[in-house]
């Protein structure tokens, strides 16, 4: 409630109602508000200065939680980190052995990610926790890389398992006519009597005498590159298994193949006869690698057992006279 406000007046001796002008009313209204705000504005500095807002503390709370999060990312980073030097160890000191490959280098595995300002924009941002951030980009970028290696790795190593699982079913590996009680090994490679041409000269491969007829198969899977017949080797066939490897079969009776087809390991190619320089109905059969020829016996590992096999090396090391 407005007071009103009264002064003695000396010449009418009254007392007199103060008027009070509209100027007068603003000015004092200004000043109480002026002096209002100053006050809120004290408080409000103080309050700022001692005591949170809720938006502050729930920013702050936020940003602690982001902080956790950070934190545990980069154990996990760290736990990722031992993974995959874990994968890259077995793969260079198991896999890559195996298949005789080369480890592959550590500049390469662990080269980093290109461009020196692939991080400018984040830089740009001028994050608070900008070490933080740019240091955990930077972690994942680089096992992303390692990861894209090692995928690579495997790929390679899955060619390589394929090329050397198909070698080792090219290399000649079994013996060319069936021989279950190891009889059929009459002569061995190396000088040996001619029964025909009655001198001694070198027997490039191996006799097996066998019945006239009896299946001759290929010891492992190639191509027929020949398939004739000459005066001193009979019906030859010859087959190209790649890798640098051939063989022979010679004094055949009949072909079971023909020039150009494709044979597996342990198809019939032909059979066994007595054709061209030959003293009885056997199956000479030789073993070629890199153009030159080798003892057949190294190459009987397949069908034998370890005492089956030093019982063929004993009876391929006889010094007898050869069949052809
Ligand atoms: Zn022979």
């Amino acid at each position: 409630m407005a007071r009103i406000k009264y002064y003695y007046d000396t010449e009418t001796c009254k007392y007199e109602r103060v008027k009070v002008s509209r100027w007068d009313m603003f000015l004092n209204s200004l000043g109480i508000f002026s002096l209002s705000l100053i006050i809120a504005i004290i408080i409000l500095t103080i309050s700022s200065t001692y005591f949170e807002s809720p938006k502050e503390s729930l920013l702050k709370k936020e940003n602690e939680e982001l902080l956790i999060y950070y934190e545990d990312m980069q154990k996990d980073l760290d736990q990722m980190n031992s993974m995959i030097t874990a994968l890259q160890e077995r793969d260079d000191n198991i896999y890559r052995v195996i298949f005789e490959a080369d480890p592959i280098s550590s500049t390469i595995r662990q080269a980093g990610v290109g461009g020196t300002d692939r991080y400018r924009a984040l830089r740009e941002e001028r994050l608070e926790r900008e070490d933080l951030v740019i240091s955990t980009f930077g972690r994942l970028d680089k096992l992303k890389k390692q990861m894209y290696i090692q995928t690579k790795s495997y790929d390679d190593i899955f060619q390589m398992a394929k090329n050397k699982s198909d070698m080792l079913a090219s290399i000649p590996s079994i013996q060319p006519i069936p021989n279950k009680n190891l009889k059929r090994l009459a002569s061995g490679y190396g000088m040996r009597m001619h029964p025909i041409l009655k001198y001694r000269r070198m027997h490039a491969g191996c006799d097996f005498s066998a019945p006239q007829g009896t299946p001759i198969f290929a010891t492992g899977n190639g191509k027929i590159t020949r398939a004739r017949f000459s005066k001193t080797s009979g019906y030859m066939i010859k087959i190209n298994h790649g890798y640098g490897y051939e063989t022979k079969y010679l004094h055949l009776s009949k072909f079971a193949v023909k020039e150009g087809q494709r044979v597996k390991r342990g198809d019939i190619i032909g059979y066994v006869g007595n054709t061209g320089l030959s003293k009885a109905p056997h199956c000479h059969y030789e073993v070629w690698k890199d153009r030159k020829h080798v003892n057949p016996v190294n190459y009987f590992y397949n069908d034998v057992t370890d005492e089956e096999y030093d019982k063929l090396l004993e009876l391929a090391s006889r010094e007898n006279e050869s069949l052809g």
